[in-house]
């Protein structure tokens, strides 16, 4: 059992026990931090502190589950770098490239935490039986969060051993793996055009049913062949695809 993290020891606290009590506006304002919406152009966020005080601007426009988590990406900052003012770009808050020691990542990891804190996603995930896109939606309707951080936890928490592989038209862009998934298991950089979730990326589709397909449309490692693996995938809002990797197979995660 892992300890809690601060994000989890506050909700804690603040006797939060249930996901619909999770007001990041009102956590802000506990923290000493004012949420405030407006139309911000040459960012998505921003946090300005004086002492033990601060104001949190986010982007009027972004959706709600996007503002929900960019107000705890700066309470994140106002934990871990007060005194420092952050003005935060669409593309530092939960971008998964950067390297984890980033003071963004910093904050995104406090966000996640404080929006899907352990204690209360994993009784929920583990009633789920499988690690499914259908079951990432139905819990992050609970927490008002977005399909992308949900299905981190997910690979945290749920119910399979499990990777999250995000790519872009491209290449791919980051992957996640659970703690019981060895590091040997390398995602590819390009997608195998065999592959369901090709169609999803290149194709029409917007989702695909979890399907069972050879594990070495997904790693080129001697021997791959032998596995197979469920995958299931997603397109994401920028026009990229997200998919969730589930091990079967005992040996492969020896
Ligand atoms: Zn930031």
């Amino acid at each position: 059992m892992r300890g809690l993290t601060p994000a989890e020891k506050l909700l804690q606290s603040l006797g939060i026990t249930s996901p619909n009590e999770i007001d990041v506006e009102a956590i802000a304002w506990d923290a000493g931090a004012e949420v405030r919406f407006a139309e911000l152009d040459s960012c998505e966020a921003r946090i300005i502190g004086y002492g033990d005080r601060a104001i949190i601007t986010v982007d009027q426009r972004s959706i709600p589950t996007r503002k929900r988590f960019s107000v705890a990406h700066e309470l994140g900052h106002w934990k871990f770098h007060r005194g420092r003012s952050f003005v935060c770009r669409k593309e530092d808050i939960g971008n998964q490239a950067r390297g984890p020691a980033d003071p963004e990542r910093v904050a995104d990891a406090y966000a996640a935490d404080l929006l899907l804190p352990g204690y209360l996603f994993a009784p929920l995930a583990s009633k789920t039986k499988r690690a499914t896109f259908e079951a990432v939606d139905n819990i992050r309707a609970e927490f008002q969060t977005s399909r992308t951080a949900t299905a981190l936890r997910m690979v945290d928490y749920g119910p399979e051993p499990a990777m999250l592989i995000c790519h872009s038209p491209q290449r791919r862009i980051w992957f996640k793996r659970g703690r019981y998934v060895p590091d040997r298991w390398f995602p590819r950089d390009e997608l195998d055009a065999e592959s369901p979730a090709f169609e999803v990326l290149h194709g029409r589709a917007d989702r695909t049913p979890r399907s069972l397909v050879g594990a070495d449309a997904w790693f080129d490692r001697r021997g791959a062949d032998q596995f197979e693996v469920f995958e299931q995938t997603v397109r994401t809002a920028s026009g990229g695809s997200l998919t969730l990797l589930t091990f079967k197979s005992a040996e492969m995660l020896d």
